[in-house]
Formats: C-alpha cells, sequence, structure tokens
C-alpha cells in the first residue's frame, strides 16, 4: 500500500482524565473493540485482583495506579489507531506532559458524578499549548450522577472549550436506559451486564419514533425529546473545523464499565481526529507524507518487560516510513544507526515490526546513547520541539544497605534518570548520591525499581538541597571559573551535566545575582 494512504490511517492519542474517572476501563473497552483481547479483563485494583492488561509492572499492580506509559496499536474500521496510555497519578505529570506531545489528538474522560477534576483541568492545560483536538467521555452514567446539562455547563466554564454533545443519555443509575445519537438521529439502548462483550445492541431509529416510547417508556421518551429541544438551543453543533482547532469539543455519553457508549467515541475518533500533522523540525515544518523518515523520543523506559531487562526509547515517527534495517541519524550526535529490531506495542506484547509510518511510535533498543527529546532523521539536520523536561524539586541522599553495591547503585540511577521522572545528581565535592524527583511516589518507585531489576538495597536520608538548576555560560573559561567558585554547590547529573543544588531559594536568589554570565535553566534543553 502507498506509505501516504497508511499515514492518513493513523489516529495517535492519549487519554486525560483525573484518577479514577475510568481511563483504564475505557482503555480495556477500545483493545476489545480493536479486537486485540477477546475479552477485556476487570479493571485493575486491589480489590479484583485482576489487572487490566494494559499494566506491567509490580509496582503498579500493588498501588493499584498507572505508572508507565505504555503503547498500544490496534485496527479499528479502517483506521489504525495508537494509543498512548499515560500515568493518572499527579507525581508522574511530567510524564504524562511529554507523552502528550506525541499525540496528534486526545480523549478526555470525566467522571459524570464529579465533573471536572482538578488533574483535568491542569492535562487540559498542557493539549491547549499545542490546540490539541479533544473528544469527550462522559462516563459512569450507570451510576446516580450529576445532570448532564450542569456538567456541560462545568466543562465549558473551566475548561472554557466550547461542548457539542454528540451523544445524548436517556435517563442514570438504575434506570438508565441508552443514549441518543443527534447525528444520527438513532437511541441506541443499553442492556446491563453485557461489560465484557461488544454487544448487540437495539436500535431505534427517529426521534419521534413510536417504538422509543415503547422501548424506554413514554416518560423518559418525552422527556428526552424536551431536554434535547434545550440542549440544543443552548448547546454547540458539532463543527470539524473547531474542534480540530482545539476549540469545540464533541461529547458521548455512556459507562466504560458497562462498555456502553464506548463505541460511539471511537466512531468520531477515526471519523474526525486528525491524521498525523505537520510538525516543527526547528529548521523547517516537517510534513508527515514526506518520503524520508523522521522521528523524536519522548520516552525511555528501563527493564520494561522483565524478561527482557533493557531499555526502551520511544520514539514518535513524524514523517515517512520505517523499515527494518533502516539508517538514521541520531541529530544530537551526528551518529549514524541502523535499526533492525525496532519495537511496536500491543496491550503489553512486544513485537518487531517490519513497517511502520508516521503516527506510529516505535521501541527503540537503548543502550545509554539515547535520551529523551532526540530526534532521529534519514540524515538532514532537524530538531523536534517542545519536549519539555523538568528540574525536579524533592531531593533525598540515596545511602546503601550494602555498600559493595556502589556500582550497580550509580548504574541503577543514571538508567532510571534516563526515563525523565528522576534525577541523580553527583555531587563534586564528595561521594554523595542525590536523587531528585517532581513527586514524593517517584521515590518509592525508585527504591522498589532499584531492588527487583537491579539488585541494590538502598534507603533514603534527608540532604539539603531545596532546588536544582542546570547551569550553562557562553563560555568555558566563564563556567570553569564558576565550577572554582561554586565548588561545593555543584553535581553532574546523570548525564554529566553541571547542575547547581541549591539548599534554598535566597542562596539561588545570591547565586544568581554573584554570577550574572551564568545561566541557571529550570528546564534542561532537549
Ligand atoms: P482510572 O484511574 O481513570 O484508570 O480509572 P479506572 O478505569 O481504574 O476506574 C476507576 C473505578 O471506577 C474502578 O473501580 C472502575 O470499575 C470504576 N468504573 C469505571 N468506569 C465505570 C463506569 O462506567 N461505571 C461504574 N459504575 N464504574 C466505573
Amino acid at each position: 500500500m502507498n506509505p501516504s494512504d497508511e499515514i492518513h490511517k493513523r489516529r495517535t492519542f492519549a487519554i486525560i482524565s483525573h484518577p479514577d474517572a475510568g481511563k483504564t476501563t475505557i482503555t480495556e473497552k477500545l483493545l476489545l473493540y480493536g479486537n486485540q483481547i477477546r475479552m477485556a479483563g476487570t479493571v485493575k485494583g486491589k480489590k479484583s485482583g485482576l489487572h487490566a492488561t494494559s499494566d506491567w509492572m509490580e509496582m503498579e499492580k500493588e498501588r493499584g495506579i498507572s505508572v508507565t506509559t505504555s503503547v498500544m496499536q490496534f485496527p479499528y474500521a479502517d483506521a489504525t489507531v495508537n494509543l498512548l496510555d499515560t500515568p493518572g497519578h499527579a507525581d508522574f505529570s511530567e510524564d504524562t506532559y511529554r507523552t502528550l506531545t506525541a499525540v496528534d489528538s486526545a480523549l478526555m474522560v470525566i467522571d459524570a458524578a464529579k465533573g471536572v477534576e482538578e488533574r483535568t483541568v491542569k492535562l487540559m492545560e498542557v493539549c491547549r499549548l499545542r490546540d490539541t483536538p479533544i473528544l469527550t467521555f462522559i462516563n459512569k452514567l450507570d451510576r446516580d450522577v450529576r445532570d448532564p446539562i450542569e456538567v456541560l455547563d462545568e466543562i465549558e466554564d473551566v475548561l472554557k472549550i466550547e461542548c457539542a454533545p454528540v451523544t445524548w443519555p436517556i435517563g442514570m443509575g438504575k434506570s438508565f436506559k441508552g443514549v441518543y445519537n443527534l447525528l444520527r438521529d438513532t437511541t441506541v439502548l443499553y442492556k446491563t451486564g453485557q461489560g465484557h462483550t461488544i454487544q448487540d445492541v437495539r436500535e431505534v431509529k427517529g426521534l419521534n419514533n413510536p417504538e422509543l416510547d415503547e422501548a424506554v417508556g413514554a416518560d423518559y421518551a418525552q422527556e428526552l425529546r424536551d431536554t434535547l429541544e434545550l440542549v440544543q438551543g443552548a448547546s454547540h453543533d458539532f463543527d470539524l473545523e473547531r474542534f480540530r482547532a482545539g476549540q469545540l469539543t464533541p461529547v458521548f455519553f455512556g459507562t466504560a464499565l458497562g462498555n456502553f457508549g464506548v463505541d460511539h467515541m471511537l466512531d468520531g475518533l477515526v471519523q474526525w481526529a486528525p491524521a498525523p500533522l505537520p510538525r516543527d523540525g526547528g529548521e523547517r515544518q516537517v510534513q508527515p507524507d514526506e518520503a524520508k523518515m523522521t522521528g523524536f523520543v519522548f520516552k525511555i523506559q528501563a527493564n520494561m518487560d522483565p524478561r527482557h531487562r533493557d531499555r526502551i526509547a520511544f520514539l514518535r515517527i513524524c514523517s515517512g516510513r520505517y523499515h527494518k534495517g533502516i539508517k538514521l541519524k541520531q541529530c544530537r550526535t551526528g551518529k549514524d544507526l541502523r535499526l533492525g529490531d525496532a519495537l511496536t506495542f500491543l496491550a503489553g506484547e512486544r513485537d518487531n515490526v517490519e513497517e511502520a509510518f508516521a503516527g506510529d511510535i516505535i521501541g527503540l533498543h537503548n543502550h545509554g546513547t539515547i535520551q529523551i527529546g532526540d530526534t532521529f532523521t534519514e540524515g538532514e539536520d532537524l530538531r523536534f520541539t517542545g519536549i519539555p523536561h523538568f528540574a525536579p524539586e524533592l531531593f533525598q541522599r540515596v545511602v546503601l544497605n550494602d555498600p559493595l553495591k556502589s556500582k550497580q547503585l550509580h548504574k541503577g540511577l543514571t538508567q532510571l534518570a534516563e526515563e525523565g521522572a528522576t534525577q541523580v545528581f553527583f555531587p563534586l565535592r564528595n561521594n554523595d548520591v542525590v536523587l531528585g524527583a517532581v513527586g514524593t511516589l517517584q521515590f518509592d518507585v525508585v527504591a522498589a525499581r532499584l531492588k527487583g531489576e537491579y539488585g541494590v538495597d538502598c534507603r533514603y536520608e534527608p540532604v539539603s538541597v531545596s532546588t536544582a538548576r542546570w547551569v550553562e555560560a557562553d563560555s568555558d573559561r566563564e563556567l570553569e571559573n564558576f565550577e572554582r567558585k561554586a565548588y561545593d554547590h555543584l553535581a553532574r547529573d546523570g548525564a554529566g551535566h553541571l547542575t547547581y543544588l541549591a539548599p534554598t531559594r535566597v542562596n539561588l536568589q545570591l547565586a544568581r545575582e554573584r554570577h550574572p554570565e551564568i545561566r541557571f535553566r529550570e528546564t534542561r534543553e532537549i
């Protein structure tokens, strides 16, 4: 098939939601529609003991949270859908922010009982930076939830995005009857207890069809007609252009657990969400259907699969086609790399791929040479922009319980730091090892992973560091001079970059004033 046909079939998206809104459950159902699992597993959670197929680390199973970002590809209708899973917990937000730079659209899942929650607000802000088109699924209609009109109002007010309802619910909780699709003028009837399967649904065409009164009850049918009149006056009609510009979101109602209404959303996604979009390659805009392959790394993960014990760099293809044996240039280092064994990810199962296209994510084996933000091309010098790397805000000293494991500790921390969620610092003046993170949970994750993956047993002690800044200067001489003067506060990070570890904010402020020639960066340029 013509590569450009393949590219136009791609829909690459991520789910944004507050924890517990139903992201994992909906992911399961999407994979069910993608025919990737015969029966969607009951959602992870301590109670059920069953885990979602998209969760693969021990840690997340124990805690019932998603730590990793997994990538899942599945066919649906005429499209090839790439779903990039993101960790829901706020301590892993960096990972999520970077993943959102690798998608072309996003699905926002809202708990209909809770409305717009804090994480969702934050994630929407990130999507705004790139005007990512957003679809909305309002979940848990099988429970007693808030008035749907009120929830839409809240989305419009708080998230400043216009809502265009595509489906509308009939009843809720025990009397949830189904949804009416405004664009198809069809009511689809809900049956309980069918959540694990793709249901045979009964459909009633036409809002004024007497069959509807018989199917849902005359009262509910009349209420639906009245509400819709109100809704259509007060809300927006779906508009493809405004959706593509990130100004309007098509809204779908349903229950992920009951697997109802999810398919309407998925139909909307493949029909309206954009195929891979042009990207800013620094030097120029890169069009997805250019013949030559380009891409950037947005995530690195160590030891993804305990059976393989390796590090994988996740690369989003921005243009062209990957094929086995392709020679690519890593633009940061200028080095060439022949790729014989890139991976794709089917719900946690990894496979060698023969070919992949713009919009797809491939996994590259990384032996420590690839960094987050790296651009790869077939030779041209480009640099895809906009992948953030944040300075950590929390610090602890890592202390080994077995002093002989120092080498493994350094290796483990450096490799885990490549993933971008933590940073390791080696102060110049002593042999301390300082770990920095954006969220406290990261420290537990690192300790558990050091033990499980590197056989290193360690504990943490407080350290007098309140913030870190990567330092730069125009000349090497200025930097060397600074290194001498600020020696006691300087460290190298896992990648060897000079970093200033400030014991207090005031100290940082003073250092800034004393050394105007030095740039103190909060994000590392990548
Ligand atoms: P996540 O944290 O966003 O991934 O949320 P989960 O998918 O793990 O769902 C959180 C909880 O809500 C779980 O107990 C789910 O079983 C439950 N849940 C998800 N979707 C629905 C739904 O449509 N109806 C009901 N009643 N519960 C749901």
